[in-house]
């Protein structure tokens, strides 16, 4: 432990009380390695403030004793942007005990939670006041505001409603100076210059601490409709995305899963059973909403899908009789990231191209994987409707335990140049935090890369805020 942190964790204890100070390592362990297990850091404590002013005062310590913060929620980010440096150079700031929903207001339909409140939790205050949160995720029972808006998460509903940086009204949070920015008064038009708001949505704790977010609500659903489908190929599920928002405004999610995927989660999640009979090189979830009780959304998608049936567009379809039917379709999807944990060494590159131009992409970058690095499956599953695929390579039984550290690099370049070529993004909503740093320092534009330095060092001078992820 350097001096300036034991200064910082011996005033921080004085200031904040023993409960904001955690130095039992048994207790920080869990939080220094990231989701998927890669990457592994270290820190000598864990400061956990439980209000806005006591993040305020935190920043203004690290920065007087010059020693890096590491902002975390939930910890489930899929880019290591959690996760302490291995030196142990910097302190994890866990935001989960800022827990409390400040306001639900249906009037305004807004929500003011802060940021270390779980995506679930604000579910459930938002149903309460007969509205929602439109935005949801398979680790939304972990996962937290502030992370959400830190890393501008996207989820299974952005096709209707849009990423974090549609539903965040404002944002209130911590600059490296410890100065407060209050940003929660929710306005719907406010043009006073850049938005400091929208520059800390996706900024991943490199420029500032968010402490509590304004949150857009919608209403509550009255009614909605579940559909596991077969298709044969990623084209016939673009062709039913389009006819469905041909005929009704009700589509909410359009989910593509390929067999390999579907059977994964059957293997390694209790319970899981397919939805249709026989077997379909790809499936789509669909799932059709309305807050009007009188739309029968369940009749409308029914006959929709017999329509497409007779159309070719796609080859079989199981429509959810309840709620648990739904539920347990959608829990088949959200399930697809944890089965492939169980299942052994997976390279995850979540990408983007043009939605019209996805299912070619994913097609024939698949083939071009698998046949550059012969033994590998390449596969993808994930937001088809925003041209938001999840391309996972997975290494074949034969692989060595070492065949992330080794091949991993080399793969994730050609899938990266891939994508690159194809006009998309690398990082569609996972992120760069540190594992796509590099490649992001590879790809970028100029312009883009001097934008974000000269932001990060004009807000962060002394580089205290997440040093080593996202900027290169
Ligand atoms: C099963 C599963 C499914 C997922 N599905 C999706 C999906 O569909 N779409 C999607 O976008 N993501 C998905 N994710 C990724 C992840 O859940 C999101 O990135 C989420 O936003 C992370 O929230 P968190 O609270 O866990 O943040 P963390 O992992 O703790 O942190 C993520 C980043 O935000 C920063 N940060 C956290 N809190 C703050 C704060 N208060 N102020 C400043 N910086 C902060 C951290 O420093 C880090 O850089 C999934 C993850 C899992 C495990």
């Amino acid at each position: 432990m350097t001096d300036g942190q034991a200064r910082l964790i011996a005033e921080a204890e004085r200031r904040l009380g023993p409960k904001a100070v955690v130095t039992d390592m048994a207790d920080i362990e869990p939080w220094l390695t990231d989701w998927r297990g890669r990457l592994h850091g270290a820190s000598p404590a864990m400061i956990a403030p439980a209000s806005t002013e006591e993040v305020a005062e935190v920043v203004r310590l690290a920065a007087e004793h010059r020693v890096p913060l590491v902002p975390q929620g939930g910890n489930t980010g899929m880019s290591g942007g959690a996760t302490p440096p291995v030196d142990g150079s910097a302190l994890l700031l866990s935001m989960r005990r800022m827990n409390r929903i400040r306001s639900v207001s249906a009037e305004n339909r807004v929500a003011v939670a802060e940021a270390g409140v779980v995506l679930e939790t604000l579910h459930h205050a938002a149903e309460k006041a007969m509205m929602r949160f439109p935005l949801t995720l398979g680790s939304r029972g972990s996962c937290t505001i502030g992370g959400l808006a830190s890393t501008n998460a996207g989820g299974t509903q952005v096709l209707k409603f849009g990423t974090m940086r549609s539903l965040v009204a404002g944002v209130e949070a911590v600059l490296p100076d410890g100065s407060i920015h209050n940003g929660l008064s929710g306005l719907k038009k406010d043009n006073r210059g850049y938005s400091l708001d929208q520059l800390l949505i996706g900024a991943e704790g490199t420029i500032a601490v968010i402490t509590a977010v304004a949150l857009r609500l919608v209403p509550a659903v009255a009614g909605r409709a579940v559909a596991w489908v077969g298709v044969a190929s990623p084209a016939h599920a673009l062709d039913l995305l389009r006819f469905i928002q041909s005929q009704t405004d009700s589509l909410e999610g359009l989910e593509l899963v390929r067999e390999d995927c579907l059977q994964l989660v059957l293997k390694h999640v209790p319970g899981s059973r397919s939805p249709l009979r026989g077997s379909h090189a790809w499936h789509v979830l669909v799932e059709t909403t309305t807050a009007r009780a009188a739309l029968d959304v369940g009749g409308q998608l029914e006959r929709l899908l017999s329509e497409a049936l007779k159309a070719g567009i796609i080859a079989d379809a199981a429509l959810a009789t309840n709620e648990a039917q739904a539920d347990a379709f959608w829990k088949l999807r959200d399930s697809i990231s944890e089965a492939e944990r169980a299942e052994g060494q997976t390279l995850a590159h979540d990408v983007s191209v043009a939605v019209a131009d996805m299912p070619k992409f994913l097609v024939d970058a698949s083939e071009q994987v698998e046949s550059a690095f012969p033994g590998v499956t390449a596969t993808g599953f994930g937001h088809l409707g925003d041209g938001n695929i999840h391309f996972h390579v997975r290494a074949g039984s034969h692989a060595a335990s070492d065949w992330y550290e080794r091949e991993g690099d080399e793969i994730t370049r050609f899938v990266d140049d891939l994508v690159i070529a194809a006009g998309g993004s690398i990082s569609a909503e996972h992120g760069i935090g540190q594992l796509k740093r590099a490649e992001f320092a590879r790809l970028a534009s100029p312009a883009r890369l001097h934008a974000l330095r000269a932001i990060k060092q004009a807000l962060d001078p002394l580089g205290i805020m997440n040093p080593g992820k996202l900027v290169p």
